[in-house]
C-alpha cells in the first residue's frame, strides 16, 4: 500500500476510535442511573431522615430545611440543561501516573468504577431553556473533584471550545483543590486554566462561575473566581486554605460564618445566590440579557 493509502486507513481508524469513545461517552454511561427503593439518608443539617427517591426529585434539597446536597456532575446536567441538549466534549483522556505516586492509578481505576466518570469533570454543548451554551461541571464525587491534569486540560478546552463556537460559558464548580498525586503537573493547572479564561475574556465572551458546596484550593484560586458574574449555591463552602490553617497564620478567631457563601455575598466575592430551585431560570435569565448579536 502507497503512503497516501496508509493514511486514509490510520484516518479510517481514527475516526472508528473516535466514534467508540462518543458512544461510551460517561455522561450517557450514567444518565439511566436507577434508585433502589427504599433507601433513605440523613441531611447533615436538620439530621432529619428523607427517602433519596424524594430527595433527588427535590433536585437534591432537604425538603425540610432547604440544605443543598452536593450533586453529581450527571444529575446537575439533567437539571440544568433542556433534555437531550448536552453533547459532551473531551472524551477519552486517560489520567496518567507523572510522579509514579503509589497507588494512584489503582485510586483513579477505583473512583471510576464508582463513579462511571473518566474523571473530576465533563463539559459540552447544551442548551437552557433555548440558549445555548458550553457547560462545564466538576464532580466532586470522582476523588473530591480535584483538579489534576486531565481536569485541568478540559477546563482550559471549554473555554478554547466555546471561542470557537462563539458561546458563553457556565461552570459549576465542586472541588477539594489540586490533586496531591500529581504534584506540581496539577499546580500548573491553575496557571493553564486562568490562562484560557483570559483569552476568553479578552475576545468580550461571559463566563459564568457557579460555586457549590464545597469549592477550595486551587480551583477556588483559579478559574472558579474569575467568572464575569459569580454565582454561589446556599451554604455552600468556598474558600482557599481552610480556617484553622488561615487562624494559625493569622493568630486572630474568624467569624462562624467565614467561608460560607452568605459570607462571601457580604464581602463582594460572590454576586448572587441562587436557591437550586430559582438556578436554571436565572442562568437563562442571564444568557438571554448577555446574547451577543454578532
Ligand atoms: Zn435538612
Amino acid at each position: 500500500m502507497n503512503k497516501i493509502g496508509e493514511t486514509i486507513n490510520q484516518r479510517k481508524k481514527l475516526k472508528q476510535n473516535i466514534k467508540l469513545i462518543h458512544e461510551e461517552s460517561s455522561y450517557n454511561k450514567i444518565q439511566n442511573f436507577d434508585v433502589p427503593k427504599g433507601l433513605y439518608e440523613k441531611c447533615p443539617q436538620c439530621e432529619r431522615t428523607i427517602n433519596t427517591k424524594q430527595n433527588i426529585e427535590n433536585d437534591y434539597v432537604c425538603k425540610h430545611c432547604g440544605y443543598h446536597f452536593r450533586m453529581r456532575a450527571v444529575d446537575r446536567l439533567k437539571y440544568v440543561l433542556d433534555e437531550d441538549t448536552f453533547i459532551e466534549k473531551g472524551i477519552g483522556y486517560i489520567t496518567l501516573n507523572p510522579l509514579f505516586q503509589e497507588g494512584y492509578e489503582e485510586k483513579i481505576a477505583a473512583y471510576k468504577k464508582a463513579t462511571n466518570l473518566d474523571e473530576a469533570y465533563v463539559y459540552g454543548f447544551g442548551q437552557i431553556y433555548g440558549e445555548p451554551c458550553v457547560i462545564g461541571v466538576m464532580d466532586s464525587y470522582f476523588l473530591m473533584g480535584s483538579m489534576g491534569s486531565v481536569v485541568g486540560e478540559k477546563v482550559a478546552q471549554t473555554f478554547e471550545y466555546a471561542i470557537y463556537k462563539k458561546l458563553p460559558v457556565i461552570i459549576f464548580t465542586a472541588s477539594g483543590g489540586a490533586r496531591m498525586q500529581e504534584g506540581i503537573f496539577s499546580l500548573m493547572q491553575m496557571a493553564k486554566t486562568s490562562a484560557a479564561v483570559a483569552k476568553y475574556a479578552n475576545l468580550g465572551y461571559l463566563y459564568i462561575s457557579v460555586l457549590t458546596h464545597p469549592t477550595t484550593g486551587g480551583v477556588t484560586a483559579s478559574f472558579a473566581s474569575l467568572g464575569d458574574i459569580i454565582l454561589a449555591e446556599p451554604n455552600a463552602l468556598i474558600g482557599f486554605a481552610g480556617p484553622r490553617v488561615i487562624e494559625q497564620t493569622i493568630k486572630q478567631k474568624l467569624p462562624d460564618d467565614f467561608q460560607k457563601s452568605e459570607f462571601l455575598l457580604k464581602k463582594g466575592f460572590v454576586d448572587l445566590i441562587v436557591h437550586r430551585k430559582d438556578l436554571k431560570k436565572t442562568l437563562a435569565k442571564l444568557l438571554n440579557f448577555h446574547r451577543r448579536i454578532n
